[in-house]
């Protein structure tokens, strides 16, 4: 067996010691005599299953007890519709566009109402996240949107808008876990799990209770009603099992690696290596302005699109794969998750260190 440093943005690396465990469970999930995959979502093996994984998930980010926990399908990029059909009472909502995941959501939630793009950073390719200190928030506005870590562009708030009193809802999938955060200052936070946390197929919705309501935009399909998940936790219809069991094992291992707090002093450590590199390299640079930048997607280039297509061609050679950068933008990203070792990120240094020298 080989492993490669896989730097795809999502589905991402996971943690080994998870992936270990679950092979090791996988004919026999602790003396039940079958693996997850083949269990009953209404047994009583599952729904310890599914407790200990939101339980672990409330310790890991300290959510507060007025906050439900959602497990549901149909990725993030279903909440682009569904967060417009349970919020928006008065049928507006604010919307920050800083990237293309921003863009779509801001798209969707036109279906449903009236939207306004109160900011955004299209002006200079979503390089940057803008101000957001003095917005001019619609009086009537039901919730105020941003995408949190702009998983294509590589920015990232350092600091939340101010929202002057209206609900924050923020789509985190790409920081998810990475760095702790207050969740009290949000109305909902989800995450699509591909990204930092499990394998592909589920969102993670922390929502707070008062927003849950039977009170949704007329002809909202029960499936998209968060009260339906919110009253059967999660387990209105067969949910996504494995997913939450793989997910469940990778809080285990956070809370082993120390948390959150330990996790954002990893990130910061291993984002630092790549990042003083790329600002002192001739032939790489970053994209995205400095005080913008994201711990967990780093988007680089050489200038050259051939010499770009090389390095990315090489470096998989070497082991270092899914450097490509998204189909819309070109040049190299690296996402540098959670899992990605600190060797991860010393090792590509070092390989662009060498490509550099060999094509200068
Ligand atoms: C990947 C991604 C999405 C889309 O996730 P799906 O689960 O594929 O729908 C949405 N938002 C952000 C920030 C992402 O990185």
């Amino acid at each position: 067996m080989s492993r490669v440093y896989n730097f795809s943005a999502g589905p991402a690396v996971l943690p080994e010691p998870v992936l270990k465990e679950v092979a090791e469970e996988m004919m026999d999930y602790q003396g039940s005599g079958m693996s997850v995959m083949e269990m009953s979502h209404r047994s009583p093996e599952f729904q310890k299953i599914i407790d200990d994984a939101e339980q672990d998930l409330r310790d890991l980010m300290n959510i507060p007890d007025n906050y439900k926990v959602l497990f549901l399908q149909g990725g993030a990029s279903q909440q682009f519709a569904m967060i417009p059909m349970n919020l928006m009472k008065n049928g507006v909502a604010d919307y920050i566009v800083t990237g293309q995941w921003a863009k779509k959501a801001y798209q969707e939630a036109q279906k449903y109402g009236k939207v306004n793009k109160i900011a955004s950073s299209e002006d200079k390719t979503f390089s940057y996240i803008p101000d957001c200190s003095n917005l001019e928030i619609s009086p009537d506005a039901d919730y105020v949107y941003i995408c949190e870590n702009n998983t294509i562009y590589g920015t990232k708030y350092k600091t939340l808008p101010d929202t002057k009193g209206k609900t924050l809802v923020a789509d985190v999938s790409s920081c998810f876990l990475s760095e702790p955060v207050d969740v009290s200052r949000y109305g909902i936070i989800y995450g699509g799990v591909q990204k930092n946390i499990g394998p592909a197929g589920m969102v993670i919705v922390i929502i707070r209770e008062d927003l849950i309501t039977e009170d949704v935009l007329d002809g909202t399909p029960t499936m998209l009603t968060y009260k339906t998940h919110a009253d059967a936790g999660s387990l209105y219809n067969t949910p996504n099992a494995y997913c939450i069991y793989v997910c469940g094992k990778v809080f285990k291992w956070l809370k082993a690696m120390g948390g959150l707090e330990e996790m954002k002093r990893r990130n910061e450590e291993k984002a630092k290596i790549l990042y003083d590199f790329l600002d002192e390299s001739k032939l790489f640079k970053g994209t995205v302005e400095p005080d913008s930048r994201s711990l967990m997607n780093v988007p680089f280039v050489t200038g050259d699109k051939d010499l770009d297509a090389k390095f990315v061609k090489e470096a998989k050679a070497a082991g270092l794969v899914n450097l490509k950068g998204h189909r819309t933008v070109g040049g190299m990203r690296a996402s540098i998750y959670n899992a990605m070792p600190k060797e991860g990120v010393e090792a590509l240094v070092a390989f662009m260190k060498k490509f550099e020298e060999e094509n200068a």
